[in-house]
């Protein structure tokens, strides 16, 4: 930072910004002790906190951008610290004056993407439906039972589009009267505010809700915990109230009310990955446990990590958008854990966990021993 008076006004922002969260640490570790960071690199959520308290913070470092929201820390914290928001309090005043590391630059083209076309993919907008071409599925309208909000990565990304066919599929067999808006979806921001771009954040959520309202949405049904999250947690600040489904809970529900039947085998050993957005910050962990233990011949383990101590996969928090070193990868850890328990199969429920859990299957030489499936692709083949 060359000019010094700059540099005192972020200084300045960053006392600010901290405000009395991050005064009230008494510096005890407990965050860095179960931060995943330090299994890879050494990182200390605990001296962030103390730099920003006294206006240390060096804006150009990478530190800011290394937590990926996981949600293990604030759960340990004794002070309440609420490290998250802390954290992003800080990448807020970074994206304001335009300060990112080499790592971090990726996520200026998801903003390009997502301010020009709604997705951090940089896809055409127009061919956000294009995924459900040839297989039937009407648009939304207000007489219909649900929406079904596939978000951007199993609209567009190949490896996520078989979830949301997979997810059609079921809707259909289950009689399910559902309905997408193609075109007329938007990214739902989660990540993007995790990176501090809260006026971006806004923007693509205030859109999503007058498309929810024009049309008469009521229940939404989504594949990513990051929507879930985002529509039941943070769209609530504008005012308005949806009822959000995540895929496994519906999967739950239509089995025990008959309308899926599992006749099919899956005969295999699999364990379940939870994903941080929909276990540690939205407690659905029994749900998808429960919907794959109702699947004929299928073996569940459990790994070590598991449940409320579940192992990041490192995507959350735009993670999912920036270059994280070889051997820094917490997904190729998870990779590894689920082979040590002896699964087949690691099963999750998120887009962004299959994204980086896949990555490392083949960067880790893996894709002979180990396949990664999302709950609805397992379901599908157990119908
Ligand atoms: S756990 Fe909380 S109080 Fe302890 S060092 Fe971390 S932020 Fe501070
Ligand atoms: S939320 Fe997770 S990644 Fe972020 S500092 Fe805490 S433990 Fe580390």
């Amino acid at each position: 930072m060359e000019n010094i008076a700059e540099y005192k006004e972020i200084v300045d922002v960053i006392k600010e910004s901290g405000g009395d969260a991050f005064k009230r640490c008494f510096q005890c570790g407990l965050c860095d002790t179960v931060c995943p960071w330090n299994r890879v690199r050494n990182f200390s959520m605990r001296k962030l906190v103390r730099q920003a308290v006294f206006g240390f913070t060096e804006i150009e470092s990478e530190e800011m951008w290394l937590c990926t929201t996981c949600g293990r820390c604030p759960q340990q914290c004794p002070r309440d610290v609420s490290q998250i928001e802390s954290g992003i309090a800080l990448r807020k005043v970074a994206t304001e004056y335009g300060v990112f590391p080499e790592s971090v630059k990726p996520v200026r083209t998801a903003v390009g993407g997502l301010m020009g076309e709604g997705n951090p993919l940089g896809e055409e907008r127009k061919k956000r439906g294009d995924w459900a071409k040839g297989i039937s599925v009407k648009t939304f309208t207000d007489e219909m039972e649900v929406l079904y909000f596939p978000g951007c990565y199993p609209s567009y990304d190949p490896r996520l589009i078989k979830v949301a066919l997979a997810t059609a599929d079921i809707l259909k067999r289950a009689g399910v009267d559902f309905g997408i808006l193609g075109e007329a979806e938007n990214c739902c921001g989660e990540s993007i505010r995790k990176t501090g771009d809260e006026e971006l954040f806004k923007r693509l959520a205030k859109e999503n809700i007058k498309t929810f309202v024009d049309n008469g949405v009521k229940k939404i049904l989504v594949n990513s915990p990051h929507c879930y999250h985002t529509f039941k947690n943070e769209y609530p600040q504008f005012m308005v109230n949806f009822e959000v489904i995540h895929i496994s809970q519906y999967l739950f529900e239509l089995i025990n009310e008959g309308r899926i039947k599992l006749t099919g085998e899956y005969a295999k050993k699999i364990t379940y990955h939870d994903p941080c957005y929909l276990g540690r910050h939205n407690g659905i962990y029994d749900e998808p446990r429960d919907v794959l233990k109702k699947v004929p011949g299928l073996e569940l383990i459990e790994m070590p990590e598991s449940r409320e101590d579940s192992l990041c996969c490192g995507g959350g928090g735009g993670r999912v958008w920036m270059e994280t070193q070889k051997g820094e990868r917490f997904s190729d850890l998870r990779i590894e854990q689920a082979m040590d328990v002896g699964a087949e199969v690691l099963v999750t429920a998120c887009p962004y966990c299959i994204t980086m859990l896949e990555d490392s299957r083949v960067t880790m030489g893996a894709d002979e021993k180990i396949v990664i499936k999302d709950i609805t692709e397992i379901i599908q083949e157990a119908i």
